[in-house]
């Protein structure tokens, strides 16, 4: 008769499977009963804005109109745990002109604590749609980041998507400290009104802060690896992901490498929890 062990990989499957739909049931209960945050919503001492993607552009607009610096932060719970264990870049984070909820474990944590944020509003959404701002008002544009050739291919895609679109320049992210002041003196030189800055987190975040009068554009992103999906070079997750908030269980099929970032999001969960009790 052949032997029927339970098999310890299937053994596994139910108990997660039935965790995870748990998880999102009790998320989507607590979206429906939940108030819209009116104020900034502090999560382990991040600051986020509860903010829709028109109202994120019509604040850009605003820094835009006013032509002094302004950094705005794609939170997501990655870069919160990063902040953690990061008091330069959670004070970076805290002076940021705008926070935006850059992922499905930050909307969970703000739930958690009785309100709701409007939207989620990520680094490569706020890339698009400031794109497609930007060709529409004559906002001149410019990528900073990712690997040798990818901004430059992203920006073509852009242009492509919003004809119109200025982009005064591009620069791949790979350079030694010594290169950073040209680098800045480049950018600064081209006067962009909008600058997005792809070196993942802290690194984008430490180099906006760290030339922020040099650079001097009313509008510094860092978008974390935006291109490299505009430029095709990653898919982004089907739309039905991104709402249901598994968006980032796709980009660790694209990159497995990134498997070990995934423990932040239990972990964030864990802290904003406790932070709340
Ligand atoms: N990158 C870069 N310079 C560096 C390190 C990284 O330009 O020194 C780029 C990398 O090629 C990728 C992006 O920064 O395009 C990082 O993307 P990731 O998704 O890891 O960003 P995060 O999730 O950290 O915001």
């Amino acid at each position: 008769m052949p032997e029927t062990r339970p098999q310890p990989a299937r053994r596994g499957c139910l108990p997660a499977t039935t965790l995870l739909a748990a998880v999102l049931i009790f998320a989507a209960k607590l979206k429906r009963a939940l108030p819209i945050a009116t104020a900034r919503v502090t999560l382990l001492g991040v600051p986020v804005d509860p903010l829709t993607m028109p109202e994120a552009l019509a604040r850009a607009e605003g820094f835009i109109a006013s032509r002094r610096p302004h950094h705005i932060v794609t939170a997501d719970a990655s870069g919160v745990m990063q902040a953690q264990d990061d008091p330069a870049l959670l004070g970076i984070m805290q002076q940021a002109a705008l926070v935006t909820p850059d992922g499905a474990g930050v909307l969970l944590a703000a739930r958690m604590r009785g309100v709701q944020l409007p939207a989620r509003v990520s680094g490569v959404d706020l890339v698009e749609q400031l794109s497609a701002l930007a060709a529409q008002k004559g906002y001149l544009v410019y990528l900073f980041g990712a690997a040798e050739g990818v901004a430059a291919e992203a920006a073509e895609k852009l242009k492509a998507r919003h004809p119109g679109l200025t982009i005064v320049g591009t620069r791949n992210g790979f350079f030694t400290p010594a290169e950073e002041p040209q680098i800045v003196r480049d950018i600064a030189a081209t006067h962009p009104d909008l600058l997005f800055v792809a070196l993942g987190i802290p690194k984008q975040e430490q180099f906006i802060r760290g030339y922020f009068t040099e650079l001097n554009v009313p509008v510094m992103i860092g978008v974390g690896g935006s291109f490299d999906v505009i430029a095709g070079r990653l898919q982004r997750a089907p739309v039905w992901m991104q709402r249901t908030g598994l968006e980032w269980l796709y980009r660790i099929t694209q990159q497995p490498k990134r498997l070990p970032r995934l423990a932040a999001l239990p972990r964030f969960i864990v802290a904003a929890w406790r932070e709340k009790v």
